[in-house]
């Protein structure tokens, strides 16, 4: 492959969105990708170790793709032990490990004196809220919405750009488990467009603002949720 493609990083490629996104840059950049049993993010020091592990391979990274996460339910009755755990978790694999891949990134471009672009997967619970047992995850997702904005705002200058996509229900593994996590076939009735999103569908929309957005698009935040919700 041609040394002018981009380096890109997409965290959580080993499945479902991730590897989508992977698929989708296939050709048009030089990926590495990222799974759990590669860099633990729900370790403090795990974005750290993933970042050095993508300099040390590539020597370089031109975009970084925040896409790994965790949907993970904690009951309101939970004590208060397993609740701040299942908050920390959460918060700290959807929201610090992109923010710290985030910081290392721009320290990275600031070095080399250029510009670079991040992606981040959010969700749209970020805006709507999610479900009695997922306050944790709406608000890790918001809080990354919130980053995004920080980022563009505050870097645009230095041409680092930063986007957002909101996805909403989108169907990765097996089609039952699935539509049984997420609340059954009742789900599809608040759909209008009658189904929930397809990976490769996220995939396209973070590989354009990967690869090819203008640049004044820089702080914006794609929903793609077949109009469940439209703001
Ligand atoms: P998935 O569960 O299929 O894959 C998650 C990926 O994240 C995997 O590659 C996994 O290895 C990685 N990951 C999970 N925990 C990790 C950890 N502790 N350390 C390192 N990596 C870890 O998820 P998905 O449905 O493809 O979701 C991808 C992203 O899209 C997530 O951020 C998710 O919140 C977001 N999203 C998904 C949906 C949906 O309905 N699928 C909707 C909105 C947003």
């Amino acid at each position: 492959m041609s040394d002018d493609l981009p380096y890109v990083l997409v965290t959580g490629s080993t499945r479902g969105i991730g590897a989508a996104i992977v698929e989708a840059l296939a050709g048009r950049a030089h990926v590495m990708g990222h799974g759990s049993a590669d860099a633990d993010l729900s370790d403090p020091e795990g974005a750290e170790r993933l970042w050095d592990a993508a300099i040390a391979r590539f020597g370089r990274v031109d975009v970084l793709i925040n896409n790994a996460g965790v949907f993970e339910p904690i009951a309101v009755e939970a004590p208060l032990d397993d609740w701040h755990a299942g908050w920390g978790r959460t918060m700290q694999i959807n929201l610090q490990a992109s923010a710290d891949l985030c910081r290392r990134a721009i320290l990275h471009w600031r070095e080399r004196g250029v510009g670079g672009r991040i992606v981040n997967i959010a969700s749209r619970a970020a805006y709507r809220g999610d479900s009695p047992a997922h306050w944790h995850y709406a608000a890790s997702k918001a809080g990354m919405v919130g980053m995004t904005k920080s980022i563009a705002r505050g870097f645009a200058r230095e041409g680092i750009l930063a986007f957002a996509v909101c996805p909403g229900f989108t169907m990765t593994g097996m089609a039952e488990d699935y539509l049984a996590s997420r609340g059954g076939d009742m789900l599809l009735a608040d759909i209008p467009l009658g189904r929930v999103a397809d990976p490769a569908e996220v995939a396209s929309a973070a590989a354009y603002l990967a690869l090819e957005a203008p640049p004044s698009m820089t702080g914006a935040v794609i929903d793609i949720n077949g109009a469940s919700f439209v703001r």
